[in-house]
């Protein structure tokens, strides 16, 4: 495919005028001023489009799809409890199934080609992934209330079989990362297992870490550590990864994930519904850290737009620090593409350069509210919405167009899942 004359959002998150980009194979071959030569197939005309990077949901649960709406107005700690984890013993493989494939044509719907997916029934997300055409880091939540060790977990045999069968499919879409649900829903055996597990596999790791302030404190209290380091002491953060959240950590916290090399996923939705707080992502930057972002799950969002999450990550910095200067847009952007793409262990995405994969999203630029353009990143991050796009492509391959999924069958996915979903309502005389 060669998109002719767009703009693009280029790597150093500046918008440039018509451009020409071709894509050969899952691959961006050329960005340049002037026609490539050669044949690269369908010619799209880019003129009144702007071309960018996909972008990347570095901490999602694609399956929650099932439960958006549920557990409304409550604590973290009652939606967990009362809500959410009662509805989620009662899923099915397949309710999982069509719950990601749901995910999947939202995220697609708003340009995101990427995510990293933290949930049960790996083979089913799995399946989700690869049907999709999505590309997707999921792992297998860990948790352990007793003396077990991970080795004796149902999870440790669950995910053995998923790495087997699914690491590197789909032409490397699909990876199968370690996880750790979090500090307060294992013990130390279970972290040094998971962390011993990650570094002979050489694996990824993703983790909550500091979500809420009493999970903060509860932590420190317990073996006078805070989250980041109790989980640096156990060895975990020897394996570079995802730390989702990170509301609530310190100063010498941001250094310990710099020093790893452990990204920081924001989710400003999610930490506002369920009223976890606001992370200072000033100091994280300042501290070196890599920071990308996250929708969460659907249940605490309501959707999975990532165009919303970037225009709030920048916005309350400057609301919370008094500084408008505090991210910019070309950061928040960042953030949002290429800083997600790291996240994920995807050195060949999250920009538009030759030699890269070719995960990408089209928005129409003629909307009313485009006009004029002084400044194309804060137009992206601050004035465009997710239903501008209008094109999103995956390793080459249109996945979405115009209104229309061309690997997904949206009616159906929806019609099961609103019929699965009831189903569990009604066993739970919800
Ligand atoms: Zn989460």
């Amino acid at each position: 495919m060669l998109f002719e004359k767009i703009a693009v959002l280029t790597q150093d998150e500046q918008v440039q005028p018509e451009l020409y980009v071709a894509v050969q194979g899952d691959s961006i071959a050329y960005v340049g001023r002037e026609r490539p030569k050669g044949d690269f197939g369908r010619r799209y005309d880019g003129r009144g489009k702007l071309l960018m990077p996909g972008l990347v949901n570095a901490h999602s649960h694609a399956p929650m799809t099932l439960l958006r709406g549920y557990a409304e107005g409550l604590s973290l700690q009652a939606w967990l409890n009362e809500r959410v984890f009662p509805f989620e013993a009662r899923l099915t493989g397949q309710d999982v199934y069509f719950g990601s494939l749901l995910a999947y044509a939202e995220m697609l719907r708003f340009g995101v080609t990427a995510s990293a997916d933290m949930y049960f029934f790996g083979q089913d997300m799995a399946k989700a992934v690869l049907d999709s055409g999505m590309r997707a880091n999921i792992c297998l939540s860990v948790t352990c209330f007793d003396d077990r060790a991970f080795e004796e977990l149902p999870v440790y045999e669950e995910t053995l079989r998923l790495l087997e069968s699914s690491q590197g499919a789909g032409n490397g879409r699909l990876r199968v990362d370690a996880c750790l649900h979090a500090e307060y829903s294992s013990t130390p055996k279970v972290v040094a297992g998971v962390a011993d597990f990650a570094r002979r596999m050489g694996l990824r790791v993703h983790v909550h870490l500091s979500e809420t302030r009493q999970e903060h404190e509860a932590c420190k209290a317990r073996w006078g550590l805070t989250p980041a380091a109790y989980l640096e002491r156990q060895g975990l953060l020897e394996n570079p990864g995802i730390a989702a959240h990170c509301v609530h950590c310190e100063e010498g916290d941001r250094q310990i994930l710099a020093k790893h090399g452990v990204s920081a996923a924001c989710n400003p939705v999610s930490n506002l519904k369920l009223a976890s707080g606001i992370l200072d992502a000033p100091a994280m930057l300042r501290a070196g850290v890599n920071l990308c972002l996250g929708t969460d799950g659907a249940a605490s969002n309501n959707n999975l737009n990532l165009f919303e999450e970037m225009k709030d990550l920048a916005l309350l910095s400057k609301g919370l620090l008094g500084d408008p200067c505090a991210v910019s847009a070309q950061q928040a952007l960042r953030a949002a593409t290429r800083g997600g793409a790291l996240a994920l262990g995807r050195e060949d995405c999250g920009l538009i350069k030759a030699g890269l994969k070719a995960d990408l999203a089209v928005l129409d630029a003629e909307k009313p509210w485009w006009s004029p353009r002084f400044d194309g990143p804060a137009q992206l991050c601050f004035g465009a919405q997710g239903s501008d796009v209008v094109l999103t492509m995956v390793d080459g391959r249109v996945l979405y167009e115009d209104g229309r999924w061309l690997t997904i069958d949206v009616e159906e996915a929806r019609d099961q899942v609103q019929r699965r979903a009831e189903r569990i309502a009604a066993e739970l005389g919800a």
